[in-house]
């Protein structure tokens, strides 16, 4: 049987580039005992695959060249010598990048569709991206009912769900940045924010203090660079700041300077914490009770752009870390 699958060419310098990713067929292993074999429907594409490319050490291990890719994929069970998972399930893995995965029954997650919610929310709000929000602005920043929160790359997958999480939650205000009209007009018609900017805009301290005249006491940093320097002008005392990612330096051929008002965090005794969401999967059940509560009551709700067919997997990658996604970006495979 033959699956087609993304390999990594060579290791991008700056800006990736098609020519980094190559497309190859090749035949699925035999299942050994306890492994499935899952067709996959739907990948992800996530900023944190271009930290994967470089090489050296990192939270998790480089890609390796020559070798596929892989991230959060969602697929159903077409094979199985796994007592316990029949044919027929839907599962999520992290084998995305290809067309059929072969992997261990326990590697896999059953999933149920929640009526009205399509199944690809397993790789969304459901999903990593959903506890990242959740874990970062409750566990991370400790948000409390009543504070305002900014949050940038609002309109991307993790950005979304933090600020509608911290609405439901009853700030006070919630504040969202993001990279064109169209998308701040998302942020405040469709999830519900207060406020929104465009941080080609101008200034983003200027706009963020426009945006949340009171100051902010929670900052969800998806960005980095200008947008935590702003936030950090913009916080009030004891402030704080979930440190989820700073997309803005990804693609960064030298290392950036940090904030250049750093030292504001001691008068205004501010805590900036770093997060992996890896680091928190006892947290999933409740983010999916709760999360999983809110989609069926239509209280939360979650956009995708959707890219079909493998063959463009590696161009939706280049394209999110440019923008070209409102919400999560995904590329199905096969329907
Ligand atoms: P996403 O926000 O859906 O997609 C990336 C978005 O980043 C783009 O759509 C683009 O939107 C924005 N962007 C790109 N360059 C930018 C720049 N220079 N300045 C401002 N915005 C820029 O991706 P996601 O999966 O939800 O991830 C969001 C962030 O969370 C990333 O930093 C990611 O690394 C991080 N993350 C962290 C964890 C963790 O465990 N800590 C887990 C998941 C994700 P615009 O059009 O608005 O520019």
């Amino acid at each position: 049987m033959a699956s087609r699958e993304i390999r990594l060419a060579s290791r991008p310098s700056g800006w990736p580039v098609p020519e980094n990713f190559e497309l190859v067929t090749a035949e699925p292993p035999a299942l050994a005992e306890g492994q499935i074999l899952v067709r996959n429907l739907v990948m992800s594409v996530d900023p944190y695959m271009r930290g994967r490319m470089n090489e050296g050490k990192s939270y998790t291990p480089p890609f390796q060249v020559g070798e596929p890719l892989d991230g959060a994929a969602l697929g159903e069970v077409v094979e199985s010598r796994a007592p316990g998972l029949a044919p027929g399930a839907t599962v999520t893995h992290r084998y995305g990048w290809r067309e059929y995965a072969v992997l261990g029954a326990r590697e896999a997650r059953v999933v149920e569709e929640i009526p009205g919610v399509p199944l690809s929310a397993y790789l969304g709000p459901l999903g990593m991206t959903g506890l990242t929000a959740y874990v970062g602005l409750l566990d991370i920043a400790r948000f409390q009912e009543g504070e305002a929160v900014f949050v940038s790359g609002a309109a991307g997958a993790v950005g979304g769900m933090a600020g509608q999480i911290a609405r439901l939650k009853g700030a006070s205000r919630v504040v969202g940045s993001a990279g064109s009209r169209e998308k701040v007009t998302h942020l405040v018609r469709d999830l519900g924010f207060d406020a929104a900017f465009d941080y080609h805009d101008g200034e983003i301290r200027e706009q963020l203090a426009g945006a949340a005249p009171g100051g902010i006491d929670v900052y969800f940093d998806n960005v980095g660079g200008d947008h935590l320097e702003a936030a950090i002008d913009e916080l009030r005392t004891y402030g704080r700041v979930a440190m989820c990612g700073s997309i803005s330096s990804y693609n960064a051929t030298e290392p950036v300077p940090g904030p250049r008002n750093l030292g504001l965090a001691v008068g205004k005794r501010l805590t900036l914490r770093g997060f992996i969401v890896s680091d928190h999967p006892g947290r999933l059940p409740d983010m999916v009770a709760e999360v999983g509560a809110w989609l069926r009551e239509g209280k939360i709700t979650f956009a995708e752009t959707v890219v079909d067919g493998l063959e463009n997997a590696p161009q939706a990658f280049i394209d999110m870390l440019r923008g070209a996604n409102t919400g999560k970006m995904l590329v199905r495979l096969a329907r």
